[in-house]
């Protein structure tokens, strides 16, 4: 065939949409039960925004961005992630002077180059949740709470670790004690570790390679750097999930591929898709709203992929819905009509089948269609003014008089 779809961008079709479809419904319902409202952002944005936001030594932005010009001569990027967005949104629109604090959630695709596999391609979807306004701990025991809960009703089993980064008062303490160790163990590790090592030090801490691994569980942890600040908030957000009842485990080592992080991170991995990958990861980033411009705001989100969620999903028995109408001849087609849009009208989903092949044809697409039952208007029926319902299910067929009555059955 002449034309494809690009490469890791890929078409989602029935039935894995209505996977998608339960992803995102059970996202947003638990998600605005506790107050989130939902912000619709642009795909693309000017680059800058994800250079300064994301981090310009981030593999995100050094290599993994879709950037071009537009007609107007506009350095553009696709969005690869929706926290600069969102952030340049409550900016942009003054939300922090009428909010004491806004909640926001998004749902959408991004983009980024990377090499594709299962779960990873290069439009993906992700639906997230932003805090602003919120400097307390109860805020991000909060959001993983919620975040918890999302998995937990799609049912999906997954480990949550968190950490704390810390922030720019006690981050360059432990990335100076970092370089220092690494630095004299540069040998072992990794070509592209080696590279890291003097401009993003924190990533050597998360790379998968076995040698950097080895060297890094040696290496200085930074919990035992964190100033009194983050130290106490760190111990109340763990105290907070205990509450809240939130299991959890503590990994020193995950320190999220971004820059804006401060203070507490977390993700939620599987073991489920091979290698432990995460479903859902986020943090606190208290810095960026001032970074992007705006008056100094603590802040938190999380984003779930949507296409891992997907993967990770428990099988669920297909289920058969609504009537299919089966009919010979043109007397019964025509009441078959008038009998479907009348269902649909009393909010009953129901199809019939206009090519009006033979009778096994049409129940064949009866049962392709998923329906629970077939609605069958033969010659008989139309002489004797009934329909005959058949349970698709059960294979139980019954004699129904009038619409009325076939309502009442269903
Ligand atoms: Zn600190
Ligand atoms: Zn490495």
């Amino acid at each position: 065939m002449e034309f494809k779809a690009i490469r890791g961008v890929e078409d989602i079709i029935p039935p894995e949409s209505e996977k998608f479809e339960r992803v995102v419904d059970t996202f947003k319902e638990i998600v605005k039960l506790s107050g989130f409202k939902e912000v619709i952002l642009p795909i693309f944005e000017e680059a800058k925004l994800f250079t300064r936001s994301v981090g310009e030594t981030t593999d995100i932005v050094q290599k993994e961005m879709y950037v071009f010009q537009d007609k107007g001569g506009r350095t553009i990027a696709l969005r690869p992630e929706g926290t600069a967005s969102a952030v340049r949104a409550y900016v942009e629109n003054g939300i922090y002077a009428r909010e004491p604090f806004t909640k926001w959630f998004y749902v959408g695709p991004m983009f980024r180059f990377e090499r594709p596999q299962a779960g990873r391609k290069r439009q993906f979807f992700q639906a997230g949740c932003e805090v602003f306004g919120i400097k307390e701990p109860g805020a991000d025991a909060e959001l993983i709470k919620v975040a918890s809960d999302i998995l937990k009703k799609l049912g999906i089993d997954a480990e949550l670790q968190i950490n704390s980064i810390g922030c720019k008062k006690c981050r360059p303490e432990y990335r100076r004690a970092l370089i220092s160790f690494l630095r004299e163990r540069v040998n072992e590790l990794c070509p592209t570790c080696r590279e890291r090592l003097e401009r993003n030090p924190l990533r050597v801490l998360d790379c998968k390679e076995e040698s950097c691994q080895e060297v890094v569980s040696r290496a200085p942890k930074i919990t035992d750097f964190l100033c009194q600040e983050c130290k106490e908030h760190y111990e109340r957000v763990k105290e907070y999930l205990k509450l809240l009842s939130v299991p959890f485990v503590e990994n020193p080592l995950l320190v999220r591929g971004l820059d804006y992080y401060t203070k507490t991170v977390f993700e939620f991995k599987s073991s489920k898709l091979g290698a432990q990958s995460t479903v859902l990861a986020g943090g606190r980033y208290d810095d960026l709203i001032e970074e992007i411009g705006g008056p100094r705001t603590p802040a938190l989100g999380f984003a779930m992929g949507i296409d891992r969620a997907i993967l990770l999903l428990p099988e669920s028995k297909e289920r058969r819905e609504g009537v299919f109408v089966v009919t010979r001849g043109e007397e019964a087609y025509r009441r078959g009509l008038k009998v479907v849009s009348f269902l649909r009208e009393k909010g009953v989903k129901s199809e019939i089948d206009h090519r009006r092949g033979s009778f096994k044809a049409q129940m064949k697409a009866a049962d392709r269609n998923r329906a629970r039952y077939a609605l069958i208007i033969g010659e008989e029926e139309v002489e004797n003014d009934f329909f005959s319902l058949r349970d698709l299910e059960t294979g139980k067929q019954e004699r129904v008089e009038g619409l009325e009555e076939l309502l009442g059955r269903l």
